[in-house]
């Protein structure tokens, strides 16, 4: 009867409910949109309750429309948006605060005291990041420092945190497991990557007491089973949950990079380049960040990350912005009737420049314009500015390892692009492999939890399920690929301290 596994993809505007089979096919699917808040400028935070309405709601419609029942399911996986905070209640459950969200910058200033205090270094060597705003550490000292009687709430161990992951096991199994994985503690700020345990100094420095901080346990195992009594989801009473990971290490999971030196990445409105460095972890040269990928079969794997800040967002500038194209597949077609930019370079750096850049003060600019440009070749130089800032990344990687990328395997909305795809690898050198199935977040969600469950035997197993749907290959020499590198970095080098 058991055919299925459930997938919960709990992500930062959605929450969605994925069925798959053995095969990886998709049996079932759901989506529900949940509200944003913006209180304040730079501030983002979600309702912690309706995060978790939307996501039972998901379940139940996933499953109806897929005609599938609890009794065909044999395990549930969860990938969520990482480093969202939430504090709640021990006894009740009830959130003490919105959930914080991962783009919040509310914590900056509290990042800039750490930084005085001299901790940027340690906080690299033992979590693996940069310190920043972004990360959960900071958000649970704001909620003990902002929220009254907090502190003292949570000293006396009557208050939790988790991030997504956490939040939705603890409800599901009805209170009973308060329990993270590696590649979601890893993006706390406050695990030490290599010694898998909270880390006590930096813990210290934020004042967030060990007894609010769940138990991190490998990706792929045990976090408990459904408990009964769960408004809408009594059916599903017993299942286990046997599979989590951050959406970035589940779409690494889903794309079988399993092997060291094998990299995703994802064509979103930012880009989100991850590689796995096997068994161990490495700490970058060049401003990328160093997390856990997974804990799978009693062994932590490691991963480098960089992410690209508009990415297919720039694709939406060209068409909110500057009105040259009426929806985002029109890029396509318009950059399609030029054969290359004309010369035209675009630094896309709206909000400043990410790794190796970091430079906040860049600002997006345009160069080589001649009278013959047209809309045309924009679309084209926007289509290369995605392509740049993706081999920049790549770059920083591969002198990080010390070895080349021998393939890339793509996913997201914008990877749909054949004309970025292959200048991707032409600009790349390498083949960029496209699967079938580009749900590759909850995918890999659902193949940890299965391979718990013994609903997949093996990697073997998963590897072998996955389908390419087309493989580009690089199509210009080394030489000419460098002269345009050269021309990219030339163009950076004008955007750069702009807004200083
Ligand atoms: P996110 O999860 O960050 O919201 P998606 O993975 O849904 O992003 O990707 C959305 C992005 O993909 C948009 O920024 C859009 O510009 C781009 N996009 C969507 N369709 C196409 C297409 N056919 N060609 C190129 N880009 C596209």
């Amino acid at each position: 009867m058991e055919k299925y596994v459930l997938a919960l993809d709990q992500g930062t505007t959605s929450s969605r409910a994925i069925i798959f089979d053995k095969s990886g096919g998709i049996h079932g699917t759901a989506q529900l949109e949940f509200t944003q808040y913006y209180p304040h400028e730079g501030w983002v935070e979600h309702d912690p309750m309706e995060i978790l309405r939307s996501q039972k709601l998901a379940i139940t419609a996933a499953m109806e429309q897929g005609g599938v029942t609890a009794e065909m399911i044999s395990a549930i996986g969860i990938t969520n948006q990482r480093e969202t905070t939430i504090v709640w209640e021990k006894a009740t459950g009830r959130p003490v605060y919105n959930a914080i969200v991962w783009q919040c910058r509310r914590t900056a200033d509290i990042c800039e005291k750490l930084i005085a205090i001299g901790l940027s270094d340690y906080v690299t060597e033992h979590t693996g990041l940069l310190i920043d705003a972004y990360f959960s550490a900071t958000k649970i000292k704001w909620i003990l420092d902002n929220v009254e009687g907090a502190r003292e709430r949570a000293e006396k161990g009557e208050l939790l945190f988790g991030t997504i992951d956490t939040w939705l096991i603890w409800w599901l199994t009805g209170g009973k497991v308060h329990a993270t994985d590696y590649s979601n503690a890893s993006r706390t700020m406050l695990f030490d990557i290599d010694r898998l345990v909270w880390d006590e100094k930096i813990m210290n420095a934020l004042g967030i007491p060990a007894c609010m901080l769940p138990d991190a346990r490998p990706s792929s195992g045990d976090f408990g089973v459904v408990a009964p009594g769960i408004t809408g989801l009594e059916s599903l009473v017993g299942i286990p949950i046997s599979g989590v990971a951050g959406d970035q290490q589940a779409a690494l999971f889903g794309q079988a990079c399993f092997s060291k030196g094998q990299a995703k990445n994802t064509y979103g409105t930012g880009c989100f380049l991850m590689m796995n460095t096997g068994e161990t972890s490495m700490r970058s040269r060049n401003g990328l960040v160093s997390t856990i990928a997974w804990g799978l079969d009693g062994k932590v794997e490691y991963a480098l990350e960089g992410s690209v800040f508009n990415g297919g967002s720039v694709i939406k500038w060209l068409r909110d912005g500057l009105g040259l194209i009426k929806s985002a597949p029109e890029v396509n077609i318009l950059a399609e009737s030029v054969k290359d930019s004309g010369g035209v370079i675009l630094v896309p750096a709206f909000t400043g420049l990410g790794a190796p850049y970091w430079d906040m003060y860049a600002r997006g600019t345009m160069v080589g314009i001649t009278r013959g440009t047209t809309a045309a070749h924009i679309a084209r130089a926007v289509l290369d500015s995605i392509v740049y800032q993706v081999k920049d990344l790549i770059s920083a990687m591969e002198d990080d390892v010390g070895f080349r990328l021998s393939e890339l395997r793509v996913d997201g909305g914008a990877s749909v692009s054949n004309i970025l795809m292959q200048t991707q690898s032409d600009m790349l050198g390498v083949a960029i492999d496209r699967p079938q199935v580009v749900e590759t977040t909850a995918l890999g969600a659902a193949y940890l939890a299965g391979l718990a469950v013994g609903f997949w035997q093996d990697l073997e197993d998963i590897e072998r399920n996955r389908r390419v749907e087309r493989v580009f290959e690089p199509q210009i020499d080394a030489a000419e690929r460098g002269r345009r590198y050269k021309e990219w970095q030339r163009a950076v080098e004008r955007s750069r301290s702009w807004a200083r």
